[in-house]
């Protein structure tokens, strides 16, 4: 899956170079390379590589300083690097090793070796834990043993504690795989058990940290440094090859640089997991700040829309008012006109008579007296009518001050039915009004709840066999209006829909449809309900409850 990995080679021997590259491409890499250590630099500035071969001798910058370099910079970091050298001495491979490089061949270590190492430091890239590996490298790392308890072992765990690692030591592979399981190791040590060239324990175990995608380090410990030795090791899947029989001080330089990359690896992961939890608390904190804002802009505009809809509404009640006020207006002008039409008429008689009486003798005189006399009689029961409708107008103006007070509200009720007896024409109305008579109202209850409903009722009936109920009375703290009417009702799925503004069943122009609407807002405006239900008489009945005490 990494064959086709790039490569970054350099290598000052040209001869060199391209026998490298042909292996390189023969194995299925691909290959840049670069004859120095500043070329090498300026490539790595735009071009990330999977993984560095760098000679350790080169002209000009050597390649401990190089990887130094590498190191030192953020995006490559965690490159892989595997170091080659011509010289076989120690020192070599501890500066490289020191500088930063993950692993180190000599050159006449041959190609198959050369190729185990860089496949082996590839996995290593591979197995990266992905996001929630330890948080931080600034800590000691962790190093877990798996050897045989003997003295070679004790030495080693002390050396590696002197050295500040944390060291555990266990003789059983299921305690080394549960600290796979757990996180519990940056590295683990493992000696294979004597006579086992397949290196089983180092196969088991990097089975299972492939299976738990698992960044731990796995290093083989082996007596011999063989070649042979160190490709069976590779192959088995251990991220290096170490022998125990080397100086004790070589061997954790080997260790040394395997737990670095590793803590270098779980360090960028920690980096890359703060930077998704940065990116994500941010795109959440915009999508908050996002939604806020448009909350308050639906808010804002609903606020304008509910203004608008509160003007229209106004303008509506008020012009609803306006249509009433007109009927009512020919209504007053029908009951003055009465009276008023048989008080001239009689008027006139008076005048005549009493004119006649002047020169007509005794006789006629007392007859034409008599008769002036009767007149008017008539014309002051005609002038007492017309005095009472003053006083129901002048109590039906007082209720329409919009103010609260206390009513007598079978005494309202009458000034309305006197306004709308025009209306009403032979309907019969018939009144029973309890004993409980003031609450405390806004004039608009009566003059626009009673008379919008009888005013309905009126229409609803027959114009002759019409009959109007309307009762009066308080329980249980509610003051109750009752009209009923003998008309056709008003069907169970309607009963809901007739308070909706402009709902009307009458012909256009003599119905608005705010009549109910406008009832409803009153009660409601009072803490009060309406109800429509089937009258005894078959027809609608409106009751309406208002509490006394609001
Ligand atoms: P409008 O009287 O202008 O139609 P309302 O809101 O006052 O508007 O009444 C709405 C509708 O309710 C009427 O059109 C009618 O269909 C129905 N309604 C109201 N009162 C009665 C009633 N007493 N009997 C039958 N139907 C009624």
């Amino acid at each position: 899956m990494n064959d086709d990995a790039a490569i970054l080679l350099i290598e000052d021997s040209d001869t060199q170079a391209l026998q490298l590259r042909r292996m390189f491409e023969r194995a299925g890499f691909r290959i840049d390379r670069t004859r120095d250590a500043e070329t090498a630099l300026e490539t790595l500035n735009h071009s990330r590589p999977d993984l560095l071969v760098v000679d350790y001798r080169l002209p000009g910058m050597n390649g401990d300083e190089l990887v130094r370099i590498v190191r030192q910079t953020g995006a490559t970091r965690t490159l892989p690097i595997l170091m080659l050298t011509g010289d076989d001495a120690s020192d070599v491979e501890r500066q490289g090793l020191d500088s930063g490089a993950n692993a180190y061949v000599p050159k006449r270590g041959g190609a198959e070796l050369i190729l185990s190492r860089v496949r082996a430091l590839l996995r290593q890239v591979r197995a990266r834990p992905l996001g929630d590996g330890p948080a931080a490298a600034l800590r000691q790392a962790r190093l877990l043993l798996l050897a045989p308890q003997d003295t070679a072992s004790d030495q080693l765990v002390s050396d590696l504690a002197a050295e500040g690692y944390h060291v555990g030591h266990v003789a059983g592979i299921a305690d080394t795989l549960k600290a796979i399981d757990e996180e519990a190791a940056d590295g683990i040590l493992v000696v294979e058990q004597p006579g086992d060239p397949s290196f089983g324990l180092s196969a088991k175990l990097d089975a299972r940290r492939t299976a738990r995608a698992s960044g731990v380090a796995l290093v083989a410990l082996t007596d011999d440094a063989e070649p042979a030795t160190v490709l069976a090791g590779l192959a088995a899947g251990a991220d290096d090859v170490v022998s125990r029989g080397r100086d004790g001080d070589m061997l954790l330089v080997r260790i040394r640089a395997i737990v670095r990359r590793k803590l270098a690896r779980d360090e960028e992961a920690a980096g890359i997991a703060r930077e998704q939890a940065q990116a994500i608390a941010l795109a959440q904190a915009r999508a908050e700040a996002d939604a806020a804002e448009r909350l308050a802009q639906a808010n804002a505009e609903l606020a304008g829309a509910n203004a608008l809809l509160r003007e229209t509404q106004a303008q509506l009640v008020q012009s609803a008012k306006m249509a009433s006020l007109g009927e009512l207006v020919a209504g007053i002008a029908h009951e003055i006109n009465n009276p008023l039409a048989f008080i001239l008429a009689h008027q006139a008689t008076v005048e005549r008579a009493v004119a006649g009486a002047a020169n007509a003798d005794d006789d006629a005189r007392g007859a034409l007296l008599t008769k002036a006399a009767d007149r008017l009689q008539s014309i002051r029961s005609g002038l007492t009518r017309i005095q009472e409708l003053v006083v129901k107008l002048r109590r039906f103006s007082r209720l329409d001050d919009g103010e609260v007070s206390r009513i007598d509200i079978p005494d309202a009720i009458d000034a309305v039915l006197t306004l709308l007896a025009p209306r009403l024409g032979s309907v019969e109305v018939v009144r029973t009004y309890g004993p409980a008579r003031m609450l405390e109202c806004s004039g608009a209850l009566v003059n626009q709840v009673v008379m919008n409903i009888v005013a309905n009722a009126a229409d609803a009936v027959d114009p002759v066999a019409g009959r109007i109920a309307i009762t009066t009375g308080a329980a249980d703290g509610m003051f109750c209006i009752q009209v009923d009417d003998n008309g056709p009702g008003v069907p169970e799925d309607r009963r809901e829909r007739v308070f909706e503004p402009f709902f009307t069943t009458k012909d256009v122009g003599s119905g608005t449809g705010l009549g109910l609407a406008i009832a409803y807002g009153v009660v409601r405006s009072h803490g009060g309900t309406i109800a429509i239900e089937r009258a005894v008489q078959g027809g609608a009945s409106f009751i309406i409850r208002i509490p006394e005490r609001p």
